[in-house]
């Protein structure tokens, strides 16, 4: 898996989804070239590093809680210092495994779990762990979100649900409009007279041409209300990093499939989206 959204990716050689310009629904592997307009593609290495790390803290943390209050739980039954060590060790092999997996996917491109507790787990507990490990070394906090939106939207992609046109929802953050535009989009997005100063009309024409739902939100609380509204099996969201892992955490176990804006002005104005990712997402579920 390449862990970088700005580089080229396939289900077979990493988890972020859509492929090239095949143009048939359904037609090949899903790939993803996520240039973005700021380039913070995570190496390999630095996430290892800090999985490494994670690990190594997580079985350190147990280990302390494990052996501390032995003396203590000796006295009360002998046989409790020992049932307490299984428990702990249990525990540690679980995020220990988990953490493996992850460590797999970064290094093959290859997500072993195809469905949720790896997702959850990944944003529960591993992007956490990883974010403190990534402080104390300083490393960007960016960069670990790009590489856990790629391991995510690899198990989206390896979720291989069939689902209907209808129950497809393309979530699109307001800065998308063109700043100057007076309609209101976020009401109803067919307000829109498609004049192409911003990609809401190309985003218009995907939404006719596969018949799934569009919808401008203009902030986190009326996404997730329409989610609610709408009750649909698969999200594509259009973001940044920081808003999409957070859509994927409430999401859950919904997939969602995350795709970075690009921001050629900086964060929150006049962003921008491939429309090529997002046909090839929409493409992706409805295969
Ligand atoms: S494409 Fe639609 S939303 Fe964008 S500027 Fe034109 S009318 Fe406004």
């Amino acid at each position: 898996m390449s862990t970088g959204l700005n580089e080229k990716i396939t289900e077979d050689s990493g988890p972020v989804g859509a492929s090239s310009d095949s143009g048939e629904p359904g037609a090949g592997t899903p790939s993803y070239d996520g240039t973005g307009s700021v380039e913070y593609s995570p190496s390999k290495g630095f996430l290892l590093i800090l999985l490494a790390i994670s690990a190594l803290a997580v079985t350190a943390i147990l280990f302390f809680f494990w052996y501390v209050p032995t003396v203590g739980l000796s006295a009360i039954h002998p046989a409790l210092p020992y049932a307490v060590g299984v428990t702990a060790a249990s525990l540690a092999f679980l995020l220990v495994g988990g953490m493996a997996a992850v460590f797999l996917a970064i290094l093959t491109g290859r997500t072993i779990f195809s469905s949720g507790p790896l997702r959850w787990a990944l944003f529960k507990i591993y992007l956490p762990l990883m974010l403190i490990a990534g402080k104390l070394v300083r490393i960007p906090k960016i960069k670990i979100e790009r590489a856990f939106l790629d391991i995510n939207n690899g198990i989206v992609l390896k979720m291989r649900r069939r689902i209907k046109p209808g129950r497809v929802l393309i979530l699109m953050p307001h800065c998308i409009q063109y700043e100057d535009c007076k309609i209101k989009v976020t009401k109803d997005v067919s307000n829109c007279v498609s004049c192409g100063k911003c990609e809401i009309a190309d985003l218009l024409t995907v939404m006719e041409e596969f018949g799934v739902e569009l919808f401008v939100s203009t902030g986190g609380t009326v996404a997730r209300r329409k989610v609610v509204e709408l009750r649909p099996h698969a999200v594509i969201a259009v973001a940044c990093e920081r808003d999409l892992i957070s859509g994927v955490r409430d999401a859950y176990p919904m997939p969602v499939f995350g795709i970075v804006n690009t921001r050629p002005m900086g964060y929150c104005t006049s962003t921008g989206v491939d429309i090529g990712f997002v046909k090839e997402a929409v493409r992706n579920f409805l295969s």
